[in-house]
């Protein structure tokens, strides 16, 4: 039992997948942790029931048209819990005094902003949001340098990485750092050929063998769209090199990343596929903390196979390493085209093929400039979305 008060976490992202499993790890250590503020996009009534349940001193709704709705959902549950709406009260709750602590769990570039405001106050930040590294990963590393935030990854694989190498302190160099190697699933469709990836449906496509996951990184997984923002997460938040990277799939998704030295040494990281690990490790650090999860039996798992990443099937890996090299504004144009094409994917708009085909077209028509700012950032992703929505509604 600490002898202080409970570290105040903010949850964004509170209904979705990774908000739970957050919400879980921190309902089994009241002593520790108080969710004071939860968000989430539109999903009112179950904000409003998890407010039931955690009782935070404020909740948030994105959509401000919900706002009335909201409010009187607390009210009519009788909560004290104070109601705000729209993307300012994000920013302006996430850098605040209310919370010490932001799980940034909104998923897509529409969790830059309050991430982006809780480094610039100097939050603990358990980064899940990994779009807004892709986006603006040197602007958000800078800010969060500057003003002395923390950003620990809640992504398993750099979360891995972070445990291999016990902080974000050190340089590479410094550590000895020889190579990062980042697991991939491989996720639904592995070991298909790109002639039998042309008629797979988003209920497919979401359904994915290891990890419970939100629509979205579901589909990105079965792309491997989602290893290719991971390549450019690890690159921010590790200040690693494309050259010292390598993604190798294995399926049993036990191994969650390795780290190779200098000297030959390989370490890596293990345990079952449940992000409340990750979580406990981003709350907990540097302490270990309980998370619900049990221990991995290596006995019953029996094998542990590695195998290369076929980038003739998956060409999105390949579009993300290209972005990468790119730099400046050529990974916010691959983001912010990926997303208008997942959701169109899962509308039943547009074929799982044509996810890698409007990234390759957005990449290809649009010009990339040097990323200085925010505003060049958020320009060329408002870019591609009209460019891959137009493609879309066109076809
Ligand atoms: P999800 O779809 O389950 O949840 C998304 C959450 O974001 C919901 O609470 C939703 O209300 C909220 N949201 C959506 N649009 C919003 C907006 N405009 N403003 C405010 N809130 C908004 O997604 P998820 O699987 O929990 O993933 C969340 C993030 O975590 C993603 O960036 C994803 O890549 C990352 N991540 C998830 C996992 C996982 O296991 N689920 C693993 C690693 C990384
Ligand atoms: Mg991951």
């Amino acid at each position: 039992v600490s002898d202080t008060a409970p570290r105040r976490v903010a949850v964004f992202g509170a209904t979705g997948s990774i908000g739970a499993s957050a919400l879980d790890v921190i309902a089994r250590h009241p002593d520790r942790y108080r969710a004071s503020v939860l968000a989430a996009g539109r999903q009112v009534e179950a904000l409003v029931a998890l407010c039931v349940q955690h009782r935070p001193d404020h909740a948030v709704i994105a959509d401000d048209t919900l706002f009335a709705a909201l409010r009187d959902g607390l009210r009519d549950a009788g909560l004290p819990t104070r109601a705000h709406a729209g993307a300012a009260a994000l920013d302006q709750l996430a850098a605040s005094a209310e919370c010490d602590t932001l799980v940034a769990a909104i998923v897509g570039a529409a969790g830059l902003s309050s991430t982006l405001a809780a480094a610039t106050a100097g939050k603990r930040i358990l980064l899940a949001n990994k779009e807004s590294l892709v986006l603006a990963g040197e602007l958000l590393m800078r800010q969060a340098a500057g003003a002395g935030a923390e950003i620990i990854p809640i992504d398993s694989e750099h979360s891995a990485i972070f445990q291999c190498l016990r902080s974000r302190d050190a340089s590479l160099e410094g550590a000895g750092v020889r190579r990062i190697l980042l697991t991939a699933s491989g996720g639904p469709f592995r070991g298909r050929s790109r002639a039998e990836l042309g008629q797979v449906t988003p209920a497919q496509a979401v359904a994915h063998p290891k990890w419970s996951m939100g629509p979205k990184i579901s589909v990105d997984s079965a792309t491997l769209m989602n290893k290719g923002l991971e390549v450019i997460e690890a690159h921010h938040l590790f200040g690693a090199p494309g050259e010292r990277i390598e993604v190798l799939v294995h399926p049993q998704s036990l191994v969650h990343s390795l780290v190779e030295f200098v000297d030959g040494s390989t370490l890596a990281q293990m345990g079952l596929p449940d992000m409340r690990t990750t979580l406990a490790v981003g709350l907990g650090w540097p302490q270990r903390i309980e998370s619900g999860v049990g221990g991995l039996d290596l006995l019953t798992q029996g094998r542990l196979d590695f195998e290369a990443p076929d980038n003739d099937a998956f060409p999105c890996l390949g579009l993300a390493w290209q972005a990468m090299a790119a730099g400046g504004t050529a990974p916010a144009i691959l983001n912010a085209a990926n997303e208008v094409a997942v959701s169109a994917f899962l509308q039943g708009k547009v074929a799982f093929l044509a996810i890698p085909a409007l990234v390759a077209n957005a990449l290809s028509t649009l010009s990339v400039e040097s990323a200085d700012t925010l505003a060049v950032l958020l320009a060329a992703d408002q870019r591609a979305r009209l460019i891959t929505q137009a493609a879309i509604d066109h076809a």
